[in-house]
């Protein structure tokens, strides 16, 4: 299936463009190559998409011949050589910026552009392993990178590899370096040009925001699990604030559920004999403070060298327990085998009656098999979530996953591809592999490997609510996986993290919930205008469909003390104001 969310921002470009609004210059241009066939660049475009749609930005796809002033910021996707643009192109460019604009471009390699960016010379490398990002000499372009590890980022685990992604290091000229790699040389670069300016980013969006997205980062991430990781999450705060900054009123959609300042997601690996009967004790407390998890459940039905087949009679109860105490209950794989991401992919016809997992398991057996089993066995249920054994993640398991009818995988591990962030996962591991409707929520936090011990209580919840406050300031997600080995000290330390954000402004939820949030956010759009002191925001859909857990953050207004909300209609969407650090939110509450 194609993923159509963009047709009706382009319809809404067409129609904004005929009527002539948008006086307010809120939307950034993302220079657009679709008359090109350079493959770099169109997933250089893509990775700019990505970034922006991650953090809410609206933004049009734009071919450069149509850059106009109308956009504060226009993202110019490299790699951009002499050669990249046509005379007429070039001459747009420049005028884009003279007359006001900023322009961020890519990868810039091209001398006759060194002027523009106000550098001197550009070296490509493929060793360098950091970026540390300088002082704010751009009032508030940085002011999101305010923790150590957003101030200076891996781009790879020089440990294990001679060489990781390419990166251009600029000399500057005129230019204010806001970066550094290890060698001195500059990592970004913006230039005073004319009216307006020009930023130099030395690295891709494709290798950082996009490489993350499809799992595949030169081991990136500086820990495992259990530690905060925004390496990626960096360069997407990096476009938040620059835009934010540059905007004449900065609108997003907001990253958290319900205005909520962050979200964590609890989920709980059922992969254990004893840990069956415990679900219902970790269900009875969350449902207490009022959330619900994610129950991933193990179906293993044959016995091997790790256990016996402990999904049976005995333990099924348990399951139908919590389901009908409301709680989601996703797919764990059959064999939960180490070396699942070495499996075949093998066949979409498999079938619980036909898989033979000790003789010939597979990629799809694994997840459609263990899929049939919790649908058969419990009441109402319909699996929609998955995460593999070990964390192993196969290179086709997002494909697997579509064809057996899942809506979200929660495999990948948040440190290891330096996002925070859930996303739309692509169909393979490789660049250019296919965007799917599947959302990623990756797993932040986990218990397992002797870290939740009795006597090491304290310090993980010490541990992971520093992990959680560093992506509360980011809006970002943490999820936490605790198996339910015991209803001692695990529960005790669920207990304490509980106690201290469910009655704060903290989405608490499950890897459903959350999936389907940031699924409806995806698909909703606005076009922003001011009448009078007002600021009018046309949304794309009608008032039926539209969800009440959406909001949309204004940030940097000038001028405009009042709000309001059409839907596709023209009808009045009501909404609830809300003030978090400095800005206004309006959470959507639509009448049904
Ligand atoms: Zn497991």
């Amino acid at each position: 299936m194609r993923w159509p969310r963009f047709l009706p921002l382009l319809l809404l470009a067409v129609a904004a463009d005929l009527l002539g609004a948008d006086s307010l210059r809120y939307r950034i241009a993302i220079i657009s190559w679709a008359e090109k066939t350079q493959s770099s660049r169109n997933l250089e475009e893509l990775a700019a998409r990505r970034a922006l749609q991650a953090m809410g930005i609206p933004y049009d796809l734009v071919p450069v011949s149509k850059l106009q002033s109308r956009y504060p910021l226009a993202i110019l996707p490299g790699p951009l050589y002499n050669h990249s643009l046509s005379p007429v192109e070039r001459e747009a460019v420049h005028a884009f910026v003279s007359s006001g604009g900023l322009l961020l471009a890519t990868q810039v390699e091209g001398s006759d552009y060194f002027p523009l960016f106000g550098i001197s010379s550009a070296l490509p490398r493929r060793d360098r392993f950091r970026v540390r990002f300088l002082s704010d000499v751009e009032d508030g372009w940085l002011r999101y990178l305010d923790h150590p590890k957003e101030r200076e980022i891996s781009l790879g685990d020089p440990k294990l590899f001679n060489e990781t992604i390419w990166t251009v290091g600029y000399q500057s000229r005129y230019g204010r370096p806001l970066a550094k790699y290890p060698d001195g040389k500059a990592a970004a670069v913006v230039n005073d040009y004319d009216s307006g300016q020009a930023l130099a980013l030395g690295f891709s969006l494709t290798q950082t925001v996009l490489l993350a997205h499809v799992v595949s980062t030169f081991e990136a991430g500086r820990q495992w699990v259990n530690s905060f990781e925004p390496s990626g999450d960096a360069i997407l705060l990096l476009m938040k604030g620059i835009y934010e900054n540059t905007a004449d009123c900065a609108l997003s959609w907001h990253t958290v559920p319900r205005g909520l300042e962050t979200s964590i997601v609890l989920s709980h690996d059922v992969d254990a004999q004893e840990s069956f009967g415990n679900t219902v004790a970790y269900a009875q407390l969350e449902k207490h403070y009022g959330v619900q998890s994610t129950f991933f459940i193990n179906t293993k039905t044959l016995t091997d060298e790790s256990d016996i087949g402990y999904y049976d009679a005995a333990r099924i109860p348990f399951l139908i327990e919590i389901r009908q105490l409301g709680f989601e209950l996703g797919s764990h794989s059959v064999s939960h085998s180490k070396k699942f991401n070495k499996f075949p992919m093998g066949t979409a016809l498999i079938t619980a009656a036909t898989y033979q997992p000790a003789k010939s398991p597979t990629v799809l057996g694994e997840v459609k098999v263990s899929k049939e089993l919790l649908d058969r066995d419990l009441p109402r249920q319909k699996t929609v979530s998955f995460r593999a054994g070990e964390l192993r993640y196969p290179p086709r398991l997002i494909e697997a996953l579509e064809l057996s009818g899942y809506q979200y995988d929660s495999t990948a591990s948040a440190n290891n591809i330096i996002t925070n962030f859930p996303f739309f996962a692509f169909a393979g591991t490789h660049l250019g592999a296919r965007e799917t409707a599947i959302v990623e929520i990756p797993v932040t936090l986990d218990d397992s490997l002797g870290f939740l011990t009795p006597e090491r209580q304290d310090a993980v919840v010490q541990a992971w609510c520093e992990v959680i406050e560093a992506n509360r300031a980011n809006g970002a997600t943490t999820c936490i996986l605790i198996h339910p080995t015991n209803t001692t000290y695990k529960l005790a330390v669920l207990k304490r993290l509980l106690e201290r954000y469910a009655k704060q402004d903290v989405w608490i939820g499950s890897i459903a919930q959350l999936g389907d949030f940031w699924t409806r956010r995806a698909t909703v759009e606005f076009r922003a205008e001011t009448t009078g002191d007002t600021l009018v925001l046309h949304l794309n859909q009608e008032m039926e469909k539209l969800s009440g857990d959406l909001s949309i953050v204004v940030s940097g207004n000038k001028g405009s003390s009042r709000f309001q909300v059409l839907d596709s209609s023209g009808k009045t969407v009501p909404y609830h104001l809300l003030e978090r650090s400095g800005k206004k939110l309006l959470l959507l509450s639509p009448k049904k």
